[in-house]
């Protein structure tokens, strides 16, 4: 059964549900690895293995969401929740322009004090200052959320955004596309598994692309792992619209369902063969990226043998899985000895994926980073003066617009 399957795989066959799940439960790690290496060496022959220069820049950690697998929100009023100034925001762009980037990776929590202008001014300087500067940025709930709050369609907020300047969507907030999991995770009133790929689809329609994720580790079945990625893939039979797929483990230290469920991280070669069955299943993603900041640098450069073939992004800053307890940091020098020191061709590219060059500090002097930035510095609840141009929706928004 599982050789037959492994052939079909071979031959260039598309896996069904079945399948998909015999190969996850039965398929040795070493052929389920060789079959995503397979179809990553047919898809990029040229041994390529690419990253992207860009910072992960979290707004505002203030969210009404409350999933209960996030270690970084904060609820309305928290003396530690923040909305950050947008001239930290040109600052983070200043500091990632220096080192080579060209993008912001740019999310935040479900804020009810930002209304649609916030970020459409956001949009509008960054454009103004820095007119090449990307933003990739607002994972589809997000996009709910703004769509809540300001009585619109979510295909109306895209409309609007990318008139402000918004360029590609992150695909953040996927979890896991099933909505059993989605209400145990206290994540489906945020978005249903049908509205996260219907914002998808509506960022598709309007010319974007976008990239999707997943999160597994949690209270997900294996069955549910694959309904996840065959919702991926039958949208993207529907849109071509995502560049690549991506997927962590939960990070359970200080979060609500970590200590709930005493639940611990999944194991490095559960990572591994997750994500060669993505390589597998997700026959029309053209990239698979290594979740090295979830798993560290030697997990991620293993990764290259399981289907990956991109090491995401150098990070310069990272605010989310840190706070739940992952602080893997590697700068562009360590990405690309990882690459090459596993047999492939390091390359910078931008967001979709096109080649921009070998890498940069082999072409002009940056500066190393040792460790990662993040939003905030400690003890720093600075309330940016520009927010009271705003209208608050929250009693202690409103308060804070008038002091
Ligand atoms: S994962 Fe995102 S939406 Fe959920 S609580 Fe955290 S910041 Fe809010």
């Amino acid at each position: 059964m599982i050789e037959q399957i492994a052939t079909k795989v071979r031959e260039g066959g598309r896996v069904n549900a079945a399948e998909a799940l015999a190969l996850y439960r039965h398929a040795p790690t070493h052929l389920l690895g060789s079959l995503a290496d397979g179809i990553r060496a047919a898809r990029h022959p040229e041994r390529y293995v690419t990253y992207i220069i860009d910072r992960n820049v979290n707004y505002t950690n203030v969210c009404v969401a409350r999933c209960n697998f996030c270690a970084f929100y904060r609820t309305v009023g928290s003396p530690d929740g923040y909305v950050l100034a947008f001239e930290e925001i040109f600052r983070k762009i200043d500091e990632t322009i220096a080192v080579g980037g060209n993008q912001l990776l740019l999310q935040g929590g479900h804020n009810p004090d930002l209304p649609i202008q916030w970020y459409e001014d956001l949009f509008r300087a960054v454009k103004a200052r820095y007119p090449e500067f990307k933003l990739h940025a607002l994972s589809p709930p997000e996009v709910l959320h703004i769509a809540r709050l300001n009585n619109l369609t979510p295909s109306a907020v895209i409309d609007r955004l990318v008139t402000a300047g918004l360029d590609s969507v992150p695909g953040g907030g996927a979890e896991i596309l099933v909505d059993r999991v989605r209400r145990l995770l206290n994540c489906y009133g945020k978005a249903s598994a049908d509205e996260w790929l219907g914002v998808m689809r509506d960022a598709h329609r309007a010319g974007l692309r976008t990239t999707a994720t997943m999160m597994y580790g949690t209270v997900e079945t294996e069955e549910e792992r694959i309904e996840h990625m065959l919702r991926l893939r039958a949208l993207q039979d529907e849109t071509g619209g995502f560049t690549a797929f991506i997927t962590w483990s939960f990070q359970p230290d200080h979060t609500e369902l970590g200590e709930a469920r005493s639940l611990v991280e999944a194991t490095g070669v559960d990572y591994l063969r997750t994500l060669a069955l993505s390589r597998i299943v997700l026959d029309n993603f053209d990239n698979l990226q290594a979740s090295w900041v979830t798993q560290g640098g030697k997990v991620g450069q293993l990764s290259l043998a399981f289907g990956a073939n991109d090491m995401g992004s150098v990070m310069i800053e990272e605010n989310v899985v840190r706070a739940a307890g992952a602080a893997y940091c590697m700068d562009e020098v360590e990405i690309v000895t990882n690459i090459e020191d596993a047999g492939f061709i390091p390359k910078r590219r931008n967001m979709h994926y096109e080649v921009l060059g070998d890498p940069i500090y082999r072409e002009r002097e940056v500066p190393r980073m040792r460790s990662l930035a993040t939003a905030r510095t400690d003890g720093n609840t600075s309330v940016p003066d520009e927010l009271r141009k705003y209208p608050a929706r929250s009693r202690q928004g409103k308060a804070l617009r008038t002091v």
